[in-house]
């Protein structure tokens, strides 16, 4: 059996995308910051599949606990085959002007420097087996830049040039990095916003809703899985058309 580590697993995106790696037979380990409850249901829920889940604890922006984290993955599950970068947040929207060196580091730290500290725990293992896939989550306000949503939107696009730069680097090694850039979908991230605006939001796109994080999830898994075997560093948008 495959197995992953999924950051930020324990709602929303990285929750839905676990349901599904455990459903395709992966094993999983499904980090998680603060929702411990959360986190060890979907791994109960996701041990009657069949499949071994390990929650684990820790603040990927941290870099001793990203290094742990990892470390910890592949004690649970042995060497990894695939890691999932999803771990994320958001500040109240705003300009940029009244945003505070505080909350641009907080940004930074949970949605950029977590990538970079995990990635550099995890690559040496998927170099030493010479294979293996990972997927980053972005935004397509990393594609287009928000206004009011700055530190997000160069956190996001800064993740993009990370996945193009490493599926360059890692490719050698027999290693797919990849990019899911979602749209508007309904999560805890989004819950500040009212049904009329977040069903405005959804009449901007195309296909005229916001998205399930289960939609979103199929792309992660699709990326991470042998069927994109010969896709790498590509940004793959799931928000409805939003970003044509
Ligand atoms: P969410 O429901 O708020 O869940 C965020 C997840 O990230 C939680 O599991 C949380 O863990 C975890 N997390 C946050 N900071 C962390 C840290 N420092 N260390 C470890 N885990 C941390 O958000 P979501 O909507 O699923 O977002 C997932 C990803 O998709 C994020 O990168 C987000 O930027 C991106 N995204 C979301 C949307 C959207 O509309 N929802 C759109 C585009 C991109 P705990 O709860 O355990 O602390």
């Amino acid at each position: 059996m495959p197995n992953v580590l999924i950051t930020g697993a324990s709602r929303g995106i990285g929750a839905a995308t676990a349901r599904l790696f455990a459903r395709e037979g992966w094993d999983v380990a499904l980090n998680y910051n603060k929702s411990q409850m959360e986190a060890e249901a979907l791994a109960a829920e996701l041990s009657e599949l069949g499949v071994r889940a390990a929650p684990i604890q820790a603040d990927v922006s941290v870099p001793e606990q990203a290094e742990r984290l990892v470390r910890e993955a592949e004690a649970a599950l042995g060497p990894l085959d695939a890691v999932i970068c999803n771990a994320g947040i958001a500040l109240p929207q705003q300009l940029l002007t009244d945003t505070t060196p505080e909350q641009w580091r907080r940004l930074m730290s949970a949605n950029l420097d977590g990538m970079f500290y995990v990635l550099k725990a995890a690559i040496p293992g998927l170099v030493r087996q010479k294979r293996g896939a990972i997927v980053t989550v972005s935004s397509m306000w990393g594609l287009t830049g928000g206004s009011c949503e700055a530190p997000y939107s160069a956190a996001k696009a800064g993740v993009i040039g990370l996945t193009k730069a490493l599926a360059k680097e890692l490719g050698p090694s027999n290693i797919r990095v990849n990019c899911v850039a979602p749209g508007v979908i309904a999560t805890d991230m989004n819950a500040h916003l009212s049904p009329e605006d977040l069903s405005a939001l959804g009449e901007e796109a195309p296909l005229c809703r916001i998205g399930r994080p289960e939609e979103v999830a199929q792309a992660v898994v699709f990326l991470a899985s042998d069927r994109a075997s010969f896709i790498t560093g590509q940004v793959l948008s799931v928000d409805g058309g939003m970003v044509i």
